[in-house]
């Protein structure tokens, strides 16, 4: 038995599921998960010893590489003066100078421990800013786990929202309206049904988290529209686009101003952090500036926020890291494409600067209805195949891979070799 087999069986007793987060398991692809010694660059290794190439990066966290010499030697410094304080530093304040000037909409800024943290707050401020208790989120969309966001539309129930997962109350589900993702259409119909008593739209502005789906165009500004016409605030969910899709994310990339903004992933340099921030009036709801309530022990935490300074501050101070990430994504995405005309095969990869996903169906995937019409078997057989060439991908069909600056025109080439391979090894076995 593999080392990572023996911690698994072992880690099953004692955590649920062996794991800390679901997806890890690896339950949608099948197989054991492989359990992860150490990483460096564009190379990820196991507890076996096996190295792989890296398309996840810690599902965003790692833009430029693991273990990135500045993040690691900020943190160096910065374990020599204590741990965590429980009081303001001097670092929260140039950290939030930092992402004020880096992010086109936001004028303040909270930082909290997650992105789950930052969502959940985002929509506590947005009820409280409007006195409206509802939300619009769409389906597929990832918000982290709050309770207001573990809500599925019900068959046929456009209307009423139903708990995604036992322990969510009704209550909670009644107040989260959903719509598919890029139908304008049916947020109207939510709105009108409605009447004032929406208080925000929240969204992945690029959905990462059923696979990279695009906002097809006018969808973003259609939604700005009709939040300026309803007075309903504008809720960017930038955690996997943040930093990411440009130095000021996705609201930079398209030109649209949300009106709250939450990021987390990146903007820890890989320890956990997250921030939400927006519009001056509305921020100042929050405690104890204004009336809303959110607070956190070790928000702001003096190791985190030296590991997300000196990560922002190289994106924010290189500009061609970013020339980089397209041309990565461009190399990449085209060898896929190649590969697939030569195997005859029709599928879709969805793409947009350094995120993509490759869905196996041969229909265009605009939202989770399309998404969830991919051959699930195909892909976990495709994972494994691409897993025994060593090259790490994300364990589900739903998610959306995030490449490095680490990776090298060479190591991208591998990766083209190894679909091809995996491709025309899977479609022979099927
Ligand atoms: C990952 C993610 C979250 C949740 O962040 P955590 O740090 O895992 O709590 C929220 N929104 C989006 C878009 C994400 O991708």
């Amino acid at each position: 038995m593999s080392i990572s087999q023996q911690l698994f069986e072992k880690a099953k007793t004692l955590i649920p599921g062996g794991v800390n987060s679901p997806v890890r398991a690896f339950r949608a692809v099948g197989g054991n998960p492989i359990f992860i010694k150490s990483a460096k660059g564009p190379y990820i290794y196991d507890e076996d010893g096996k190295q792989y190439i890296e398309l996840i990066n810690s599902w965003g966290p790692m833009i430029l590489g693991h273990a990135f010499e500045p993040v690691e030697e900020a943190v160096r410094e910065a374990i020599q003066h204590s741990f965590s304080f429980g009081a303001p530093t001097r670092k929260e304040v140039e950290m939030a100078e930092l992402i004020v000037d880096m992010v086109p909409s936001i004028e303040k800024v909270r930082m909290v421990n997650s992105g789950t943290e930052a969502t959940m707050a985002a929509i506590r401020v947005a009820r409280g800013f409007t006195g409206r208790d509802k939300l619009i989120k769409f389906e597929g969309c990832y918000h982290g786990h709050g309770d207001s966001f573990l809500i599925a539309a019900g068959s046929g129930a456009v209307t009423m929202g139903v708990p995604d997962s036992p322990g969510v109350t009704k209550a909670t589900a009644h107040d989260t309206l959903t719509a598919p993702y890029n139908d304008l259409r049916a947020v109207e119909k939510l709105i009108e049904n409605n009447h004032n008593q929406i208080a925000a739209i929240i969204l992945e502005p690029v959905v990462g988290n059923m696979g990279c789906v695009l906002p097809e165009p006018g969808f973003l500004e259609g939604l700005r529209d009709l939040c300026d016409q309803n007075d309903i605030l504008l809720i960017f969910d930038e955690v996997m686009t943040g930093f990411r899709l440009a130095k000021g994310g996705a609201q930079e990339r398209f030109r649209i101003r949300p009106d709250l903004t939450t990021m987390g992933k990146i903007i820890g340099g890989g320890m956990p952090v997250g921030a939400y921030g927006g519009r001056k009036e509305i921020m100042d709801m929050v405690s104890p500036a204004g009336p809303v309530y959110q607070a956190g022990t070790l928000s702001g935490n003096p190791i985190a926020m030296s590991a997300g300074l000196a990560m922002l501050r190289y994106l924010n101070e290189h500009p061609e890291v970013y020339t980089r990430l397209e041309a990565t994504g461009e190399r990449l995405t085209t060898g896929f494409q190649a590969s697939l005309q030569k195997l005859g095969l029709n599928y879709t990869i969805n793409h947009l600067g350094s995120m993509y996903t490759l869905f196996m169906t041969e229909n265009p995937v605009i939202n989770f209805t399309d998404a969830k019409s991919c051959d699930l078997t195909l892909f976990g057989s495709y994972f494994q195949a691409m897993l025994k060439r060593g090259v790490y991908l994300a364990p589900s069909q739903f998610e959306s891979l995030f490449l490095s600056v680490a990776l090298t025109d060479e190591l991208v080439d591998q990766v083209i070799q190894a679909n091809e391979e995996s491709l025309a090894e899977v479609l022979q076995t099927r």
